[in-house]
């Protein structure tokens, strides 16, 4: 078997070899985790995932997380497994069974297993449910914050509902992988019209030279992210200028700051956009600022 130690990629040493799962009702090996080869997630990426901070041993704005997952389901006619509460326990014990401080929980549903054929399966096919967690080194996260990340533009190629948080990835995986390839970290999707929507795993913020702050409108263009809300309430709370728009790739060239947020990054300054230098080409004030209130607004349970 070969090693199963994270180390080298930010994630806790070791704690691979002790991970545990929830699938499907039962706390499983991670090494163990199998879902059938008859999941509608696996043959049509027929489901939705919820990406959740965790921070000192607690979920992070779990209420807004379990809202916008019963939305995506919603949208997809897909039951809800069980009781929200229900599911906020088993949440809760994935976590502590992976003695995760600070990282990431991840949850996926699909619409169940069943004989292949496109349309929905028949009623009462019960959705699948799969929870991981896993810890990250939360001072290689600052540092990596510190240096700020480099962005390259992509063209947009998605569905027109990716406000629906799907599993299906496939331009996101090309777009970031297209990312790495330029030695980036982040792709941004541009529209047709040359407007930024969002980046592969993040929304797209920048601040312009008159210091207002600006992020795409949310429709079905984008991922109405978590971190994105949270960071509204900040916004209005210290009386920053917020303009909900588009903005082109060539505003944000010219922008004095950019940064992207996501649950996972939270506020990570962007200090490079297609080898254009942003602003002075270190993370912003105004970013830095915004990651280090961030959690004063965040609710943790
Ligand atoms: N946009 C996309 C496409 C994403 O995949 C994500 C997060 O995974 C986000 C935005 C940010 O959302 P959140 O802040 O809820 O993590």
């Amino acid at each position: 078997m070969g090693t199963l130690s994270l180390q080298g990629e930010g994630w806790g040493e070791g704690h691979a070899l002790s991970r545990i799962a929830y699938v499907n009702g039962r706390y499983v090996p991670h090494r163990a985790a199998c879902v059938h080869v008859e999941d509608r997630g696996y043959q049509f990426s027929d489901g939705v995932y919820e990406v959740c901070e965790v921070r000192a041993g607690r979920l992070v704005d779990e209420r807004r997380h379990m809202d916008r997952l019963e939305r995506s389901l919603k949208e997809l006619r897909i039951a809800m497994p069980m009781p929200r509460n229900a599911l906020g326990v088993v949440l809760r014990e994935t976590v502590a069974r992976n003695r995760v401080r600070d990282g990431i929980l991840y949850l996926q549903i699909t619409r169940g297993v069943a004989r292949r054929d496109h349309a929905f399966p028949p009623p009462g096919t019960a959705p699948s449910i799969v929870v991981t967690a896993k810890g990250y080194d939360l001072d290689r996260l600052e540092q990596g914050a510190a240096d700020g990340i480099a962005v390259i533009s992509v063209p947009e190629n998605r569905w027109p509902r990716v406000d629906i948080k799907s599993v299906s990835l496939l331009p996101n995986v090309l777009a970031k992988q297209a990312a790495r390839d330029a030695g980036a970290k982040e792709a941004w999707f541009v529209d047709a019209a040359g407007r930024v929507t969002e980046g592969s795993s993040t929304n797209a913020w920048i601040v312009t030279r008159d210091g207002k702050l600006v992020t795409r409108q949310t429709d079905h263009a984008i991922l109405r992210g978590i971190t994105r809300t949270v960071l509204l309430d900040l916004l209005k709370d210290q009386g920053l200028r917020l303009e909900e728009r588009p903005f082109s790739v060539e505003e944000a060239y010219a922008a004095r700051e950019a940064f992207v947020t996501s649950a996972s990054q939270i506020v990570m300054p962007v200090v490079q956009i297609d080898g254009r230098p942003v602003g002075n080409g270190a993370p912003g004030l105004l970013a830095s600022a915004l990651r280090r209130d961030f959690h004063k607004y965040a609710e943790s349970a």
